[in-house]
């Protein structure tokens, strides 16, 4: 990053764009803006309203991308509704490529896919960074990646193939799930359904990845998940509500390895994120 910033005669930029008053995003944003801002990245964040019409935003993206002291794009999704549907694809397909922090711009993904990605998505990259870091073998391994959505599924699922994993990738219509997961030696979970994933998903001393964040409201749901008298309870009875991920947390009884649900994920993530500004500052700089 030092090297970026000296070339560059200022920090790597990066504008995050948050349309709407989701609050999960505005927490996602926020909790990007902070990190950014504590690495020495040049963050800033665009809000438009809930009311915002798509135009608005391809608008807003256009400006990004001709600014030249922006290096990377960010737009949080999920987009308002009232944009319509696709809207997230069409304003993925106007970030400039080079600047596409998320990496979900077509050429970027055409490049996942061909195993030489420059900006890969962050929360599969981040998947990854974690399973080499905690010396977990990928290559030759059987992978088992529950979800198939663009943001994470397809994506973890071919980084995975590239790292030379044996790769099966499930879904709503997948004919017995549980047994299917539990031939992996490498479980991920991205299915947005809190504690999905049960022992019965689970072969003994797997490496299992919880992508879910999931906020749980219901009393009955909550008390499913955490035995009596655990502090997660406890803290579900004071706040009316806790986030879990996909994997029930008694997973961690069969599992090798498991990531937790908040602190797991999410900030290799983000980290992700960075890395792929001060990518995409290099990158520029070089072009
Ligand atoms: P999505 O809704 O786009 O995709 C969910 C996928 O799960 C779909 O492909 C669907 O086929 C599959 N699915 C749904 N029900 C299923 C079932 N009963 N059996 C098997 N498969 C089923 O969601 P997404 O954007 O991929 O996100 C998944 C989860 O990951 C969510 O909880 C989301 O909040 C979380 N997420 C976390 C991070 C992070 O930084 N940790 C980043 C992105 C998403």
């Amino acid at each position: 990053m030092a090297a970026v910033t000296a070339r560059l005669r200022r920090a790597p930029a990066l504008t995050l764009v948050l349309a709407g008053d989701d609050p999960a995003s505005a927490i996602y944003v926020r909790s990007k803006e902070k990190a950014a801002g504590e690495s020495g990245i040049d963050v800033a964040v665009r809000r438009l309203s809930e009311s915002a019409s798509l135009d608005e935003l391809l608008a807003v993206v256009e400006g990004l991308n001709a600014d030249d002291r922006i290096d990377g794009i960010l737009v949080q999704s999920p987009l308002p509704s009232g944009m319509g549907r696709g809207a997230a694809q069409r304003v993925f397909d106007a970030i400039d490529p080079a600047k596409d922090a998320d990496g979900f711009h077509p050429i970027n993904v055409g490049k996942l896919v061909q195993g030489r990605a420059h900006l890969a998505p962050c929360t599969p990259a981040g998947v990854l960074e974690m399973l080499d870091r905690s010396g977990i073998r990928i290559s030759g391994s059987r992978a088992v990646v529950i979800g198939r959505s663009d943001i994470v599924g397809k994506p973890m699922a071919m980084l995975l193939l590239h790292r030379d994993a044996t790769v099966v990738i499930c879904h709503s219509r997948t004919p017995e799930l549980a047994s299917v997961a539990a031939t992996a030696d490498i479980l991920v979970a991205a299915v947005g359904r809190a504690g999905f994933v049960t022992r019965d998903f689970v072969k003994p001393g797997a490496t299992v990845i919880d992508v879910g964040i999931n906020r749980v409201q219901d009393a009955a749901v909550a008390r499913s998940l955490f035995a009596p008298g655990a502090q997660r309870l406890l803290d579900f009875e004071k706040r009316g509500s806790v986030i879990v991920g996909d994997v029930h947390p008694a997973v961690a009884g069969v599992a090798g390895a498991l990531t937790p649900v908040p602190g797991g994920v999410g900030p290799l993530t983000i980290a992700m994120l960075l890395k792929n500004t001060v990518a995409a500052a290099k990158a520029r700089l070089d072009a």
